[in-house]
């Protein structure tokens, strides 16, 4: 029997070590070597699918979880990277592939777009994120569970792994 208080459920902060593959093999991310990830259950901070998987796990789990599109990053949309001029960005910001920012749509609201890749002056640009499409794999390690702080959940996010950390933002 695992102490109830070590179930992850709504409410917890689970701070967790992960390593995301795609299906084609390719290592996307790891914390492995770094601090593992804190985030706050029930709160949308990681993908649907992910969140649906740590439900019930305690600190201590190792699992794998194959996450589809859907509860992932999506499924692909659109007619695919758009060609904008290095122009219509600022001069003073630097531009790289994966780059994710907001642009303005007609109508005024924030809409975000990743950068695709780089053709010399043409910026490819594409409204889905780098992982739509994308079933991925991980492989957790969960470290700690714990009670989120109330101003945790009033923000809705984790404030490190022991709520104590202050703010970053
Ligand atoms: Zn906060």
């Amino acid at each position: 029997m695992s102490d109830s208080n070590s179930v992850v459920s709504e409410g917890k902060v689970v701070v967790f070590h992960y390593t995301l593959t795609t299906d084609d093999g390719e290592q996307v991310e790891t914390s492995k070597g770094k601090d593992p990830l804190p985030y706050l259950h029930g709160a949308s901070n990681i993908v649907p699918g992910l969140e649906k998987e740590m439900e019930g796990k305690s600190a201590g789990d190792t699992f794998k979880a194959s996450v589809v599109p859907a509860e992932g990053y999506g499924e692909r949309q659109g007619p695919g990277p758009q060609s904008v001029d290095r122009s219509e960005f600022p001069d003073n910001v630097e531009l790289y592939e994966g780059m994710a920012f907001t642009a303005q749509a007609e109508g005024g609201q924030e809409v975000p777009l990743w950068i695709d890749r780089i053709e010399g002056d043409q910026i490819f640009v594409d409204r889905n994120h780098p992982l739509a499409g994308e079933t991925l794999n991980f492989e957790v390690e969960i470290v700690s569970v714990r009670d989120a702080t109330d101003e945790e959940i009033a923000h809705g996010h984790a404030h490190g792994p022991t709520g104590t950390e202050g703010h970053h933002h």
